[in-house]
């Protein structure tokens, strides 16, 4: 139904199914995995089953072929609901992304039926001990064998490692040509030789699962090499390109629905024989944080419109939306605790939680600092 709508329509449409979704199933448990820990399994296979996994895969794959405006609406409800739920989904998109944009036609149909068919969720496997921004010092490797390659090596903090059904590998196949000796693997994550080393326990996101992972001598068929050898660094800036408007939309998504708990709550707390918002220490703090909150989702439109329409500026767009839609993310869920006080700071409400959350999104798929470089490098030419 969604797919003969306009294009306003459409993103409403994909807007109001994850709320709905989210509204559902995510916030009445959210608070539960996050004191826990805890993956939340059966609410992934609802999401599955709801479609709201693969939302920027094509249909003609069998994803749900959403435009990056949509997929943005999508993460933005996702996050308001619970960053740490909706993490995983967005991470099965980043683990998708290198698949769509390097495969050939005849890997993607092959591979994607296999992830549609037996609902693979994808590991986006980059980052290492000695490598987080400084990708080009990957040591894992990938080397040549008579029917494909032999992949070794140990990758750090990776989102749905132990819960996933693939793995999305980057690994030195040119161990010493730098960024141009990268190349990427499809692994299915019960590949032999596979072992999950810890599972991170971590300050925020709480119901997603980050884990280090060790790749011993495991056997991967020449089919597997996802694109050309040589092109996963190229692939990777492509596919963040993409995705950090993802998280640009979760740290919204999450930040609205503090302001939205705060600003409530402060219409109704009564001090001095008036609500907290006739102040305007108060209202002046609402104001600038709602602010913040539109204008950090016209520079995920701005941005997602650069990728739909294939227009210029692309990875100056998005690296901006996701530092500013981030780092006031992170000031505003700060401030929503500030102005409910000591309630605000307590478990009793979310807006702790949702503070928590919020650090994260200044960290992964490129530190802020890192989105900041690639802005100056667009100024400097
Ligand atoms: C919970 C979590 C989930 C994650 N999920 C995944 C995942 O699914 N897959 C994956 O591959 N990775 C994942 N990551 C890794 C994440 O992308 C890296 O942590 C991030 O890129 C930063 O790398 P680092 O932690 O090694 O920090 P470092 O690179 O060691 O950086 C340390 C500090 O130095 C700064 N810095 C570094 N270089 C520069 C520079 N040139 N200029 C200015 N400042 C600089 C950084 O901004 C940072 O503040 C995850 C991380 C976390 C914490």
């Amino acid at each position: 139904m969604i797919n003969s709508l306009s294009a306003n329509n459409r993103t409403s449409a994909v807007k109001a199914k994850y709320k709905e979704f989210s509204d559902k199933y995510i916030v009445p448990v959210r608070k539960r995995h996050d004191e826990e820990g805890s993956f939340p399994h059966e609410l992934m296979a609802a999401a599955w089953e709801s479609g709201l996994f693969n939302g920027p895969v094509p249909t003609v794959y069998g994803g749900r072929g959403l435009t990056w405006t949509e997929c943005a609406a999508a993460s933005e409800e996702l996050g308001a609901g619970c960053a740490g739920i909706g993490i995983t989904i967005d991470t099965h998109s980043l683990a998708c992304m290198p698949i769509l944009l390097a495969a050939e036609e005849q890997q993607k149909k092959i591979l994607f039926k296999r992830i549609i068919e037996k609902r693979l969720i994808g590991a986006f496997c980059l980052t290492e001990p000695d490598a987080g921004s400084d990708i080009a010092n990957l040591k894992s490797t990938a080397v040549s064998s008579g029917s494909g390659f032999i992949l070794n090596g140990r990758k750090r903090f990776i989102t749905n490692g132990e819960i996933s059904g693939f793995h999305l590998v980057f690994a030195k196949t040119e161990p010493t040509e730098g960024t141009r000796g990268i190349s990427m693997f499809f692994v299915p994550s019960d590949a032999p030789g596979i072992k999950i080393i810890s599972r991170m326990d971590k300050m925020g996101q709480r119901a997603a699962v980050q884990n280090e992972i060790e790749y011993h001598d495991v056997n991967i068929p020449i089919e597997y090499l996802v694109g050309k050898r040589g092109e996963g660094f190229k692939t990777a800036m492509n596919t963040f390109n993409r995705t950090r408007i993802l998280i640009a939309a979760l740290a919204l998504g999450n930040a609205r629905a503090a302001w939205d708990y705060a600003a409530d709550w402060a219409r109704h707390r009564i001090q001095f024989g008036k609500p907290v918002t006739a102040n305007q220490g108060i209202s002046f703090k609402l104001a600038e944080m709602r602010t913040e909150i539109e204008a950090s989702r016209l520079l995920i439109q701005n941005a997602a419109f650069a990728i739909d329409h294939n227009t210029e500026n692309q990875a100056l767009f998005s690296s901006m939306a996701k530092y500013y839609a981030t780092d006031k993310a992170m000031r505003i869920t700060e401030d929503a605790i500030q102005v409910m006080g000591g309630e605000g700071y307590s478990k009793e409400h979310p807006v702790e939680k949702m503070m928590r959350d919020a650090k994260l999104c200044q960290i992964y798929e490129g530190t802020n600092e890192i989105q900041k470089v690639i802005i100056s490098k667009n100024i400097s030419g």
